[in-house]
């Protein structure tokens, strides 16, 4: 279902007035995990006024410590929702587990599932019959096959809405902390019909790499962008090293605008 052979044209995809694997480049942007009402407020507005099109933010953080921050849970869900009221941005945020699908489906435009639980495939299973559009992160050791079988699993259950999601792959090297893989995304296109963005911040782990990354997943052929944007990126409870600030999170929208023609 997921293959070029079974559809031939691009898969477009509707949230609310936008239209994700058209035309446009879409740049989903927001801070790692939602910390705060001001924080989250703060964020959508910037990135809102930069010319994104979706606000991104973790309520449940799938943490590599169970000792680190978790997350907001509901609260964060409703504060999300808050800022989809003031700014008119569409709400991207994770799902980690079965037990939540329905609670998150009740805020989010758009169901995240994330690195580590790519391969869960009763998961996938659940959160294809919660009737949103389901953002599939890339598995941090997954071929390109595995990834296109995970997808599969979600458009067997009758969901056709996913967009792939390509945030890095390990590699030998650790100088960031991923490698990106922008290979994956003419491959996928040249394999399917689904739309792939790109998330270069989780990727590169340094936000200095995000911008260059971000010109080259657009002119590899990328539908749209996941970045982390903070309004104080040394004051992030996640993620600060490979979080935009306001003032490069404008600059990075301008360059993609001066190529992809965004606003
Ligand atoms: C995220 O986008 O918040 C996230 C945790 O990313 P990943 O699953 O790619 O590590
Ligand atoms: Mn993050």
């Amino acid at each position: 279902l997921a293959s070029r052979a079974y559809k031939s044209e691009p898969t477009i995809i509707k949230v609310g007035d936008l239209s994700i694997g058209g035309d446009t480049i879409h740049v989903m942007a927001g801070p790692c995990a939602v910390e705060s009402w001001e924080q989250l407020l703060q964020t959508a507005q910037i990135v809102k006024e930069a010319g994104a099109t979706l606000l991104r933010g973790g309520a449940f953080k799938p943490r590599t410590s169970p000792y680190s921050f978790q997350g907001l849970e509901e609260k964060g869900l409703e504060m999300l929702a808050e800022a989809r009221e003031r700014t008119g941005l569409r709400i991207v945020t994770e799902v980690m587990d079965t037990r939540t699908v329905g609670l998150v489906a009740r805020y989010a435009d758009i169901l995240q599932i994330g690195t580590r639980n790519m391969s869960n495939f009763i998961l996938l299973r659940e959160i294809a019959w919660a009737g949103k559009p389901v953002l599939l992160k890339r598995g941090s050791s997954a071929t390109i096959e595995e990834w296109l079988l995970a997808a599969e699993y979600i458009l067997a259950e009758g969901n056709r809405e996913v967009i792939l999601c390509e945030r890095g792959i390990r590699t030998f090297d650790d100088y960031t902390r991923n490698t990106l893989d922008l290979t994956a995304v003419p491959v996928i296109k040249y394999l399917s019909h689904l739309p792939v963005i790109v998330d270069p911040s989780h990727a590169i782990g340094k936000w200095r790499f995000v911008e260059p990354m971000s010109r080259a997943a657009i002119a590899a052929g990328a539908d749209g962008l996941l970045i982390e944007v903070h309004p104080n990126p040394s004051e992030a409870i996640c993620d600060g090293p490979q979080s935009l600030n306001p003032e490069n999170f404008r600059a990075l929208m301008q360059q993609l605008n001066d190529i992809a023609g965004l606003m």
